[in-house]
């Protein structure tokens, strides 16, 4: 069976989606995500390895171990406020981050970084069509 070290975990779902028997359960409102790592008897070792916390190991099987639970509040992207993702998480990221790089496209969700990219990528094709194109303000 796995153990899991509560310390550790970001609470980023990852062993719950490769989980093949369901084992790792979740449960998520719009403010909160709960996990429940059931006691597992197929040790297939996909949760251990892709846990990019390392909070997971093998273990004999013990029924009198209790069955851990975890909870994470959700945070509020700095968009449009929907909740997306758990702090540590979010702070994982910030931490991998080279120095060079702006860290607030990380506290927007994932649609609002699509939206914002689009924006972006369509306001430059446009400031460099204007500029090839005599008569549209760029250069003649
Ligand atoms: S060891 Fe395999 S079956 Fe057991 S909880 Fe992890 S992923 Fe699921
Ligand atoms: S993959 Fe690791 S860090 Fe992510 S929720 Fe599972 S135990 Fe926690």
């Amino acid at each position: 069976m796995i153990r899991i070290d509560l310390r550790l975990c970001i609470g980023c779902l990852s062993c719950s989606n490769v989980c093949p028997s369901q084992n790792i359960l979740r449960t998520e409102t719009a403010e909160e995500r709960r996990i429940l790592w059931k006691r597992c008897r197929e040790e297939c070792d996909l949760c251990v390895e892709h846990c990019p916390a390392r909070a997971l190991s093998l273990v004999p099987f013990d029924e009198a171990v209790p069955e851990p639970e975890a909870s994470f509040d959700l945070v509020a992207c700095r968009i449009c406020g929907r909740r997306y993702a758990t702090e540590p998480m979010l702070r994982r990221v910030e931490a991998s981050l080279p120095q060079s790089q702006n860290p607030e496209w990380v506290r927007a969700c994932p649609t609002c970084r699509r939206i914002t990219e689009a924006e972006r990528a369509t306001g430059e094709m446009v400031a460099g069509r204007l500029k090839r194109a005599p008569g549209w303000g760029g250069a003649e």
